[in-house]
Order: structure tokens, then C-alpha cells, then sequence
């Protein structure tokens, strides 16, 4: 495998774990996502032979013909899931980020059902409130919190939030933690047996930010294949 490939992947581990250790917080409680909608296969499969398990695809199509093509990782949905298309990725994705609707929590709990499937999805916040972004606000997804909780065949286990992009990471810092405050509140009033143990937070640029904010899964891609050449 290529030798940037290993050194990207090395030092983005290395920076998560730096992140993990100023924040008194154990390496292990957070997992990276490499984020590979911009990656060729090749790329994908030295990721894995290095032993990244999770990847990440906004596309579901993508995902679902890539997730056919390579076994052995776990992907993950963190793009825009249209409602006609849960039944086609759902075989595919353990974890769903992008759920921006109780519309589409409903949808994809009814398809679970009848496919036998419980998978794990988080709610994505648009704490920013940047208009261009996708997922519920803050007042929505409080309002629709008793409904959220009693969709059947979902683990709804924590929320999601895209920073908006800067040159400085630390403009992000409070938008990581009014998710992080925002799932503390949801948690609060939670019925038993829900745990928003996930806060899928931090990109290339602000990972070691949402680190120290309490992200529990950064989704990073830019930074993993920076130096490669593509083939085609
Ligand atoms: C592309 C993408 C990422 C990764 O972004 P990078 O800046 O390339 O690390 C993370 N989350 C979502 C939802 C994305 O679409």
C-alpha cells in the first residue's frame, strides 16, 4: 500500500489520540470514520488492510455498491438519505448519521421491521443554523423527542452536526458543544433504555476540536488521502 496512505492514516490517529489525552478522555472512546466518497477503491481497500473497519459514504448508492464489492468493513450513511432509498441501503449501513426527520425515522423503523434488521442511527442537528445545511433544528428536535423515542426497530444512539467550514477550527468549538449540551438535555428526558452515547462530530479540519468537545466518532476524509494521485 502506498506510503502516504499509511503515514496520513498514522499521524490522524496519532492527532486523535493527542485530542483524547488533553481531554482526560481514554483513546479508545473515540472511533474514526474514514469518510470516503472522494476515494478510489484501491485507496479504500489500503484503508482497510491497515485495519480502519468503519467507513463513511453520503451517498447511498455508493455505499451500498461499495459495500457489495468490499467485505470485512462497516459503513456508515453520514450523507442526505432520501425516503425511497431506505430500502435498498439499510442491508448495508450499520449506522445511519443523517437522520433530519421524524418522517424519516418512521420510514426507515417501518422497512426495519420488515427487513429484521435494528440499525443504529443518530439525529442530525443543524446547530449551526446555517440555512445551506440539512438535518432538524434544535427546537424541532426537541418538540419531536416523544415521537423520536417511540419508533420501533431503531437504536437511536446519539446526534450529529456538521461545523461550519472555516480556516479556524476553534470557530467550531461552540457548535460541538451545544450538540454535546443538546444531547445532555435529550438524554435527560429520555425514556428507559434510550443512551445518546454518539456524538458524530469533527472533520479534517476540526476533529481534535470536537475531540475535546466529547465527539465519540470523527468523520474524516480529506485529510486520509491528501498526497495520493488518482489513477483515473
Ligand atoms: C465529506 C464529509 C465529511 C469529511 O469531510 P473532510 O473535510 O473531507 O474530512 C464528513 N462528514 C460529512 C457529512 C461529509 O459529507
Amino acid at each position: 500500500m502506498s506510503d502516504r496512505l499509511t503515514s496520513n492514516w498514522t499521524a490522524v490517529r496519532a492527532e486523535i489520540a493527542a485530542a483524547c489525552e488533553r481531554a482526560n478522555r481514554p483513546v479508545d472512546s473515540v472511533r474514526l470514520v474514514a469518510v470516503t466518497k472522494y476515494a478510489e477503491m484501491d485507496w479504500v481497500r489500503g484503508l482497510v488492510a491497515l485495519g480502519q473497519t468503519a467507513l463513511g459514504e453520503n451517498r447511498p448508492q455508493q455505499l451500498i455498491e461499495r459495500a457489495g464489492t468490499l467485505q470485512g468493513a462497516e459503513w456508515h450513511l453520514i450523507g442526505h438519505l432520501q425516503r425511497n432509498k431506505v430500502r435498498a441501503v439499510l442491508p448495508f449501513a450499520s449506522c445511519i448519521h443523517s437522520i433530519d426527520s421524524l418522517k424519516l425515522l418512521a420510514r426507515i423503523g417501518e422497512i426495519a421491521g420488515e427487513l429484521g434488521l435494528t440499525p443504529r442511527v443518530l439525529l442530525e442537528v443543524n446547530v449551526s443554523g446555517e440555512e445551506s445545511k440539512d438535518g432538524f433544528s434544535a427546537a424541532t428536535v426537541r418538540g419531536d423527542w416523544p415521537q423520536i423515542q417511540a419508533v420501533e426497530n431503531v437504536t437511536v444512539a446519539g446526534l450529529m452536526t456538521m461545523a461550519p467550514l472555516t480556516d479556524d477550527p476553534q470557530t467550531a468549538r461552540p457548535v460541538f458543544r451545544r450538540l454535546r449540551e443538546l444531547r445532555d438535555e435529550l438524554q435527560a428526558s429520555a425514556q428507559p433504555g434510550i443512551a445518546l452515547s454518539e456524538l458524530s462530530m469533527g472533520m479534517s479540519g476540526d476533529f481534535a476540536v470536537a475531540i475535546e468537545e466529547g465527539s465519540t466518532m470523527v468523520r474524516v476524509g480529506s485529510r486520509l488521502f491528501e498526497g495520493l494521485s488518482p489513477t483515473h
